[in-house]
């Protein structure tokens, strides 16, 4: 971070809670009408190796072309269209190709008439920074990182919240709308008494990213964006997060 750190304004208009892809979008579409805006995200810094979405559609690619930064999440995503547009189906990593998704996620190398933008496989940290930096360039926006918004009530003229710092300090904040962009463990969904419903999947998912050259040697069954083994003893699906022998999975059970 350079210069000094940003304060959280007493009175503002919106205030965003979480500064993940969700709340930065609504940040970016707000302050470019010049509504004003306090974004809270207890995140100081992205963790590249926490990857999350690798693909990002066609509809969020046509917002970031209305934003003007298509262009440069392309340039930015370690991993060009051009490299891989199929999902492959495989009895294992090495195993046998059993059916393949091509142009998953419009991973298209030319134009198409249905969309303005092809989807692209890119990290979620390297699309959050983008949102970041474009956030950065909009005066009626601030992005307060590493302070939390810890609580929020409803009330006739608005919403209250306390934001506390990464020092454990806390500002009241007055604002007239509160967009809830905190996700399941934030302080939105409590007040507004939403809650989960359903129970979680029988077998938990692993995720994880780690370096491999031999991959590279020894390739998976085909040439793909994503390798969804099925059938065999344990389940899951892979993929490159670059072409400098990054990867990720995804195990299930
Ligand atoms: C394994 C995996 C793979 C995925 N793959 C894809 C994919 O390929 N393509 C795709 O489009 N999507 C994918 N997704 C989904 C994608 O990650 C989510 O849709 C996206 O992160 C949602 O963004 P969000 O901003 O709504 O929420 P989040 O990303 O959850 O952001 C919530 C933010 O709120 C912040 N926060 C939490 N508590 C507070 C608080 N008290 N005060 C303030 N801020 C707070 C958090 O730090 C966080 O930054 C994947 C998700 C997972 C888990």
């Amino acid at each position: 971070m350079t210069g000094p750190r940003p304060t959280a304004p007493r009175q503002v208009p919106v205030l965003v809670a979480g500064g993940g892809p969700s709340g930065l979008a609504a940040a970016i579409e707000l302050g470019r009408r010049g509504v004003r805006v306090l974004v809270v995200e207890p995140r100081e810094v992205l963790d590249p190796l926490r990857a999350r979405a690798k693909t990002t559609s066609v509809r969020t690619m046509e917002h970031l072309r209305r934003w003007g930064l298509a262009d440069e999440l392309r340039r930015r995503a370690p991993l060009p269209v051009a490299h891989a547009q199929d999902v492959v189906f495989c009895t294992s990593v090495f195993g046998r190709e059993l059916t393949r998704f091509p142009h998953a996620f419009g991973l298209w190398t030319e134009p198409r008439d249905i969309a303005a933008e092809a989807g692209q496989q890119v990290p979620q940290p390297v699309v959050e920074q983008l949102l970041r930096d474009a956030v950065a360039e909009l005066p009626s926006v601030t992005l307060l990182l590493g302070s939390r918004v810890a609580e929020v009530v409803d009330g006739p003229d608005g919403v209250r919240a306390v934001v506390a710092g990464p020092d454990g300090t806390t500002t009241e904040v007055q604002a007239d709308y509160l967009l809830g962009a905190d996700g399941g463990a934030g302080v939105s969904r409590a007040a507004i008494g939403a809650r989960y419903a359903g129970s979680s999947g029988t077998a938990p998912n692993l995720s994880l990213a780690f370096r491999s050259r031999t991959l590279d040697e020894r390739p998976p069954c085909a040439l793909g964006v994503h390798w969804w083994v099925v059938g065999g003893e344990r389940g899951g699906l892979m993929g490159r997060l670059d072409l400098d022998g990054l990867w990720w999975a995804i195990v299930q059970g």
